[in-house]
């Protein structure tokens, strides 16, 4: 919520949330971010911006983070444009993961043409962490759809497995998205005491969301797990989501 145009989730395996209240401080959450290079705008300056204030706030927070590539947004933004995105994750110590081609929701295509949406997902990025000595490790599904049919789930764990890949679960989500398109709203007014307002209000937010969660898995587990959260990186304003997605999580889509 500190940036325009940025939809946050919750992601990847390795962060402690420093700007949030004490008691959230003590737990470990992952920051993860879907659907880069950016999901809602084409104009590759917006993007870039976007990506600089974006690494830039993690870098001053020390928060290791990793961004979930589809590959066609890469494409449309301009390949150069795309890569040069990815590559300021991978030359500043990010990691990159995999989150299909074309966004795929494996719940409607085939199990072969998934298999083709993760492979050619891997074009851009996987020669980039090759160069850092990395390969890719994570998938995240679109949707978090893992397969409508055992077979299909079955089928593509096998695959992922075989590809060195592990699924990228999220644990929170603390619909960053509907506070973004407020708060791009507040700042198109500059309404300054809003969106002041509106950030605060955000983060106290995703404290209690991390409580939650956390409670959640004492029921479940017997005892707190590491948190992912997941986030999605936005374009500029007006954003409307691609697809409804529910209020509570648990999760599904990205
Ligand atoms: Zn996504």
């Amino acid at each position: 919520m500190i940036f325009k145009a940025l939809r946050v989730v919750l992601l990847s395996p390795l962060v402690l949330m420093s700007c949030l209240p004490v008691a959230a401080q003590t737990r470990t959450v992952a920051l993860t971010f879907d659907d880069l290079p950016i999901a809602a705008t084409k104009d590759p300056a917006e993007a870039q911006s976007v990506n600089r204030v974006l690494l830039d706030a993690l870098k001053k927070h020390h928060a290791p983070a990793i961004g979930f590539v589809n590959e066609k947004t890469v494409r449309e933004l301009g390949r150069d444009n795309g890569k040069r995105i990815l590559k300021q994750w991978v030359r500043e110590g990010f990691d990159l993961g995999n989150h299909t081609f074309s966004h795929a929701d494996l719940n409607n295509i085939t199990l072969e043409q998934f298999k083709q949406e993760i492979v050619t997902g891997e074009n851009s990025f996987r020669p980039m962490l090759t160069e850092v000595g990395k390969t890719p490790r994570y998938l995240r599904f679109p949707y978090n759809h893992t397969g409508d049919t055992g077979e299909k789930h079955d089928s593509v764990a096998l695959f992922l497995k075989q590809r060195g890949y592990q699924v990228a679960a999220c644990t929170i989500d603390n619909e960053d998205f509907l506070f973004n398109a407020a708060y791009i709203q507040m700042l198109a007014k500059k309404d300054d005491a809003s969106a002041t307002k509106l950030r605060a209000e955000y983060l106290a937010y995703t404290a209690v969301e991390i409580d939650y969660y956390a409670s959640l898995h004492e029921h479940v587990f017997g005892r707190e797990i590491p948190q992912f959260s997941k986030k999605s990186i936005i374009g500029s304003p007006p954003w409307r989501p691609r697809n409804p997605i529910p209020p509570i999580v648990f999760r599904t889509p990205s």
